[in-house]
């Protein structure tokens, strides 16, 4: 097949929206086949086939868990973050002996939580969403303010998707032991791109997603530490330590296993490989663009994730022209029925509607080579300049150096 789009030859494709999902490793691929051609049993079966899936399965618990710092025996595999994130929060909150139960959270949350939370304030569910500042970082000093007698359940990503900011989860979980309030944290984004340890992260549950460390769509996991109380999000069989039923996804589950255990072996050079890239890129981006900001504390970030705002750049125009070339990226605003909302992680750090509609997230990944950024830095100067050019508030704004 020939690599055109249009009338224009794509000679090379350049993939910068790893934060949206990762490529499968080969590694990982290889992991998986054999249980899906050959050791394809129910790992719930007692004869043969069945015991070669279920030692899969457990040999993947053990490479999750330790990745995390866990024990096997807290980490529970699911359908992915969304619902490991549902099965936290909802799980907390209806096993809670709480008249009137109240949960903390942030207003830069994924939409796996928001969502949840919000059906939950439907049922009479008291919220909190905590502010994060113009830098995108929660300050524990919040979380300890909006504490009540009825708090059953702390939740606070590690990561942000959008700006990549790091949450201070030491902090925040030692004011949740001090109160005896269980902490949850959403942390799709950070595991497999930095050190995740639950013990000094002092949280109770955490999410994870395989198809975020190059494992495969549709798997992800969540640690329960051992004693916490939680109502199951599903009823059904007694599998996952009546945690989560139904048949286990023995692929995936060997395929989440095996990007945990590369994520492991490679965390310290995939930090300092991928972070050089990604600081090169956002370097140069300034030096070369005119009137550039980035979102989000710049010093406390995902090693692999950039936010630029560009100053009268439509998201939206901006992700299509380059995609044109062949590079993908992503906007910050999330489009709904026809028209471009701001994201809810720019408005809550502050930024403008106009500012939240001209960022442009790049997500690295574990592939991503030097030529793709020299490739990226060759196309973006002429995708902004020919935008702008085209922008009546650009004329009107001008060029303020
Ligand atoms: N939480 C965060 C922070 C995410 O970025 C995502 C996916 O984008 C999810 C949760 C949802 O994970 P999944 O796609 O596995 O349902």
């Amino acid at each position: 097949m020939t690599p055109v789009r249009g009338k224009v030859e794509i000679l090379r494709r350049v993939y910068l929206d790893n934060n949206a999902t990762t490529p499968v490793a080969p590694e990982v691929f290889e992991a998986m086949k054999p249980y899906l051609l050959e050791d394809y049993g129910n790992a719930s079966s007692i004869h043969w086939f069945g015991q070669r899936a279920k030692n899969a399965v457990e040999k993947a618990r053990q490479q999750v868990a330790k990745l995390l710092n866990a024990r096997p025996g807290e980490v529970i595999f699911t359908s992915g973050g969304t619902e490991a994130d549902n099965a936290a929060i909802f799980g907390i909150v209806q096993a809670a002996r709480v008249a009137n139960p109240h949960i903390i959270t942030t207003r830069i949350e994924h939409h796996a939580v928001l969502n949840t939370a919000q059906a939950l304030e439907k049922r009479g569910v008291d919220v909190t969403y905590l502010g994060v500042g113009s830098a995108g970082v929660v300050d524990p000093a919040d979380v300890r303010r909006a504490i009540r007698a009825e708090t059953v359940l702390i939740s606070v990503m590690h990561a942000n998707n959008e700006i990549g900011t790091i949450q201070p989860l030491e902090e925040i979980g030692a004011i949740a032991r001090e109160h005896d309030i269980y902490f949850h944290t959403d942390a799709v984004q950070s595991v497999g791109k930095i050190p995740i340890d639950v013990e000094k992260f002092g949280v109770d549950l955490l999410s994870l997603s395989a198809h975020k460390l190059n494992g495969p769509k549709g798997v992800g996991a969540m640690y329960i530490r051992r004693g916490t109380t939680l109502r199951p999000l599903l009823y059904g069989g007694h599998h996952e330590r009546d945690r989560r039923p139904g048949t286990e996804n023995v692929p995936g589950n060997v395929g989440l296993g095996m990007a945990a255990e590369l994520a492991w072996s490679h965390l310290e050079e995939y930090g300092r490989r991928v972070a050089a890239l990604r600081d090169r890129l956002e370097r140069s981006v300034l030096e070369l663009v005119p009137q550039v900001s980035v979102n989000g504390d710049p010093g406390r970030r995902l090693p692999n994730t950039s936010n630029l705002s560009f100053e009268c750049v439509e998201g939206e125009g901006f992700v299509i022209a380059m995609d044109l070339k062949g590079f993908a990226c992503s906007t910050g605003a999330a489009c709904s029925s026809g028209s471009v909302e701001p994201s809810h992680v720019l408005s809550a750090i502050d930024c403008t509607p106009e500012r939240a509609r001209s960022s442009i997230r790049f997500s690295l990944g574990r592939y991503t080579t030097e030529g793709d950024i020299d490739a990226t830095l060759a196309a973006v100067p002429a995708v902004v300049e020919r935008l702008r050019a085209v922008s009546p508030r650009y004329k009107t704004v001008g060029t303020r150096g």
